[in-house]
């Protein structure tokens, strides 16, 4: 819609005041510049209020003062709806500038880094640990304490544990209601500490639990949420930089939380280093009641049914050790080189998703955007081309090795060692060669 143009404002006309004229000589006429000044046979001007332009020249040429300048009945209308319109920009710079204010004040209020502990039955997320390595750094940056949240039933230990991965400090809610995880007595746990402690950082671990409470506290504190942060940083101005894949992982964005506290990240397990275990450690424990009554929660676990993969469950992202097949493999039978490697080692089998997408392997071994991040000592990818997804999931590993028979293939970017070749011939003549040292030994 076009915004209503602004009127422009009248100059006003010239008139006589009576009696004043001095009859100086037409002075007034002669520097009038559109010819609107006639003077009678009484030496008195005669203004033409249809040429005047109220430029004033005459006035200020007047030896009497006998000139002035006067508004129409229009003008004076004109010059109303001026001042209104003035009015309103003053009162709108007035709010801008109280906003700013506020956004000031908010940001100024709000300090220290958190680290929500997420747990099952009283055993710590491994992510969380990992959280509080990069979350130090963060505090290094920022001049603030690293602080952990611990929420549970019977949990004090953790509160012990998060002071050997780093944490100085820990808000301890230990009491029945928090016993399994649910959406809403965590919610008004965490929103209990938030509002009485305001952190500026608060972290978490990008896992189911995690994704659900962490954006259902976003939404109730009106803050911004970065969901499987990449990397994380501080800027000049103490904002939390947020890096993640963006567009279907062509692009890294880094985003920022300016005007609201706290900043939320959530980040993938593995993602961040997980730092030294100090058990020497020690911080203060901060204890918080939660005003909540368990009749008073909507939800109720009935019962709690494993998922059944039990300990023998291979989990990809723990692994020290993992060989990955993709689509070079050819078919789901010719992977079993891979877990013959993969077995010589001690590590598990993983896999682009192509393979996955192609059905060789199950979902729950791709790495990568959609599927897993991993952190292992040694990364053997076979018949990857090592596309920006996929890469995303594996780059940290400390070692990568790459077999491809393309010289040419974006995995020999990230490789360690680059292997140009069939890998039908390299990888059993790798796992006989790891056998024979290993039977060496
Ligand atoms: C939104 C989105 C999310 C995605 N998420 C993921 C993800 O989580 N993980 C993931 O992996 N991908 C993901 N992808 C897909 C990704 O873009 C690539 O398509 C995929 O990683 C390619 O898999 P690949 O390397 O196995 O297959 P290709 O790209 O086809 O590469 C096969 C490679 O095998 C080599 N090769 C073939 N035969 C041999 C041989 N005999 N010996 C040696 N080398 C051989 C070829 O030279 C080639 O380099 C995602 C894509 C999108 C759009």
């Amino acid at each position: 819609m076009n915004k209503p143009k602004k009127p422009k404002k009248p100059r006003g006309k010239v008139r006589l005041l009576e009696g004043k004229c001095a009859a100086c000589g037409a002075r007034c006429e002669s520097v009038c510049p559109v010819d609107g000044v006639t003077v009678n046979a009484a030496g008195e001007p005669v203004i033409s209020l249809d040429r005047c332009i109220g430029c004033l020249k005459c006035v200020k040429i007047c030896p009497a003062q006998a000139l002035e300048v006067f508004f129409t009945v229009e003008e004076q209308k004109i010059l109303s709806e001026l001042a209104r319109l003035e009015g309103e920009v003053e009162e709108a710079a007035a709010a801008v500038a109280e906003g700013a204010d506020e956004i000031a004040a908010v940001l100024g209020s709000h300090r220290g880094v958190w680290v929500f502990v997420e747990q099952t039955e009283g055993k710590a997320a491994t992510v969380s640990w990992e959280l509080l390595g990069k979350g130090a750094e963060l505090a290094g940056t920022l001049g603030v304490e690293l602080c952990a949240m611990v929420l549970g039933d019977h949990v004090d230990h953790l509160a012990q544990e998060a002071f050997s991965y780093g944490a100085t400090k820990v808000y301890l809610m230990d009491e029945p209601v928090l016993k399994n995880y649910r959406t809403e007595p965590y919610l008004k746990a965490i929103l209990a500490l938030v509002r009485k402690y305001k952190p500026e950082v608060i972290l978490m671990g990008a896992t189911g639990q995690g994704r659900d409470l962490a954006g259902a506290v976003a939404t109730v504190l009106k803050t911004g949420l970065t969901a499987d942060c990449t990397g994380l940083g501080i800027d000049a101005d103490r904002n939390l930089l947020q890096t993640r894949p963006a567009f279907g992982g062509n692009i890294m964005a880094t985003i920022l939380c300016d005007r609201f506290r706290p900043q939320m990240a959530t980040v993938r397990p593995h993602v961040m280093r997980l730092p030294v275990k100090n058990p020497e450690a020690r911080g203060e424990i901060v204890r918080e009641v939660l005003s909540l009554k368990e009749e008073d929660v909507l939800t109720k676990v009935l019962e709690i049914i494993s998922d059944g993969k039990g300990t023998d469950h291979v989990d990809i992202s723990g692994a020290e050790y993992i060989v990955s097949g993709g689509r070079g493999m050819m078919n789901r039978e010719n992977f079993s080189i891979l877990k013959e490697l993969a077995d010589e080692l001690g590590g598990v089998v993983g896999a682009s998703r192509s393979a996955v997408d192609a059905g060789w392997i199950p979902h729950d071994r791709q790495v990568g955007q959609t599927g897993k991040t991993v952190r292992p000592k040694i990364y053997i990818a076979c018949g990857i081309s090592g596309a920006i997804q996929h890469l995303v999931g594996m780059q940290d590993s400390d070692t990568i090795i790459a077999i491809n028979r393309d010289k040419d293939a974006p995995i020999f970017e990230v490789a360690a060692y680059g292997l140009v070749g069939d890998l039908f011939q390299i990888v059993p003549e790798l796992t006989r060669r790891v056998r024979e040292l290993r039977t060496r030994k």
